[in-house]
């Protein structure tokens, strides 16, 4: 094997100068990066080498030498451990500071000239999520309910989630112990048997309502009536029970298949003041208060005067549609899940809006379609997942040419790599607007107004 500057179990005191998108301390040695979880740039620390590889090295923190003014004390070594608060050890504004610099980084590279406005933050970084999909497994012989620690499904028990609504962590419990009254079992990864996988809860901020999914490998729990009679009464606010079935060997949380248990088959929350139904499957923004801070964002820069027809792509349930919808001519939306489309549907009719329709497809197809079709938007608006607009995306929108392309990015990456090819088609944009929805968190969102 050819030699690594560093060695395993070497220890070295190194000057930290950067964070990693994954929030990881970097020092160079001689160039060579070092990877050191928990160091914060500025910081002089004592490395201590866990694994060397050809390109870099990844080290523990053995020891702070000097400390940065911006480390604040961490809420809980489980919150490092599971990665669920992987910058907890940051003050919240250098959280959004460094939220800020990654996309600046970002565009430097790709050479792009957009000026990156900082980081919209939360008065309270801390249980804002609305939304937990938490592991069971067994624990020395006990039904337990926790997170798994990083990079592995190893469960570490877990009762307080810190960045989730507590009533969530409450409920969790809740169904946890009835779980264990009644002698259910927890699945078993290795084995592939046992009954309970995941415990799914939403909580709508507004409406204070409940939904408790329970994500099992049979229809046949036992004792099922009692203890879905068992949650209900423990918990008020429960406005649906669910049982959605998962009998594959896979990581993907949710099956297919869900059945109503108790209640309605969906969630109801506000947003910006319309009501919205969410069904299980159905993607809905974790952070309610953000993600009205963002959409007012998205909104305000489409510079919408109700004379607008505007293109709604990955529109979800359709909460940015039906909320553009208000303030635009008309509102076309396409999203791949058929539940949200669903859900997009009934909440257009909720709310009284007429002007807003929505098709079930792959956005691009859609796009493609449509632009073949010689159909024309005066606004796109676009809030692809991390993997960003697909090719054929971004060339529909080059033969459609709307004026303005709004784009809500949940990965600045993916956000760079389509602002430079949507360039190619004469768009351009200003600014970037990033909206924290995911304190303690490494994620970052923003949006951006391209135009022609
Ligand atoms: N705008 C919505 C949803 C954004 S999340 C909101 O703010 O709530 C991204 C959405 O894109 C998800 O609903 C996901 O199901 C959908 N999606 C993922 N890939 C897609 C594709 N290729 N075409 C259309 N929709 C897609």
């Amino acid at each position: 094997m050819a030699k690594t500057p560093v060695a395993k179990n070497q220890e070295l005191t190194v000057t930290v100068s950067d964070l990693t998108y994954e929030g990881m301390g970097v020092a160079k040695v001689d160039g060579y990066p070092l990877f050191i979880e928990g160091a914060l740039p500025g910081e002089e620390v004592v490395a201590h080498v866990v694994k060397a590889e050809k390109k870099f090295a990844f080290a523990r923190l053995a020891k702070l030498v000097t400390t940065s003014p911006d480390r604040v004390a961490p809420k809980a070594k489980a919150y490092a451990q599971t990665g669920i608060a992987p910058l907890q050890h940051l003050a919240y504004p250098a959280q959004l500071r460094f939220k800020q610099n990654q996309i600046v980084q970002l565009y430097k590279k790709a050479h792009l000239d957009i000026t990156v406005l900082p980081t919209l933050g939360m008065a309270q970084p801390y249980g804002y999520r609305n939304k937990a999909q938490v592991p069971v497994r067994m624990v020395d012989g006990q039904l337990t309910t926790g997170f798994y620690k990083r990079r592995s499904h190893d469960l570490l028990p877990l009762e307080d989630f810190y960045i989730q609504d507590p009533k969530i962590d409450q409920a969790i419990l809740v169904v946890r112990d009835l779980l264990r009254q009644y002698g259910v079992s927890a699945y078993d990864e290795r084995t592939n048997t046992g009954v309970i996988r995941h415990i799914m809860v939403r909580r709508g901020y507004y409406s204070q309502q409940m939904m408790i999914v329970l994500v099992s490998t049979t229809w046949a729990i036992p004792h099922l009536d009692e203890i879905v009679t068992g949650i209900s009464k423990a918990l008020p606010e429960t406005a649906s029970i669910m049982l959605n079935l998962n009998n594959r060997k896979t990581n993907v949380i949710l099956g297919k298949k869900t059945r109503n248990l108790f209640g309605h088959d969906y969630l109801e929350d506000q947003l910006l003041g319309s009501t919205f139904r969410i069904s299980p499957l159905s993607f809905y923004q974790v952070n309610p208060q953000q993600t009205e801070v963002l959409y007012q964002q998205a909104i305000e820069r489409a510079e919408l005067t109700g004379k607008e027809v505007v293109i709604d792509a990955y529109s979800g349930i359709g909460t940015i549609s039906l909320t553009m919808a208000k303030h635009a001519k008309e509102v076309h939306g396409v999203e791949i899940v058929p539940e949200a489309v669903h859900d997009a549907q009934e909440n257009a009719r909720l709310n009284g809006i007429k002007n807003a329709d929505f098709v079930v497809g792959q956005a691009e197809t859609v796009m493609e379609q449509w632009a073949a079709q010689g159909r024309q938007a005066d606004v796109v608006m676009v809030d692809p997942p991390r993997k960003g607009l697909a090719p054929e995306f971004v060339a529909a929108v080059g033969k459609m040419l709307p004026p303005k392309v709004v784009y809500v990015s949940c990965n600045p990456a993916t956000l760079a790599r389509d602002i430079s090819a949507l360039q190619e088609f004469g768009y351009h944009a200003v600014q970037t607007q990033p909206v924290d929805m995911f304190p303690q968190t490494t994620s970052i969102e923003s949006v951006t107004v391209l135009q022609r």
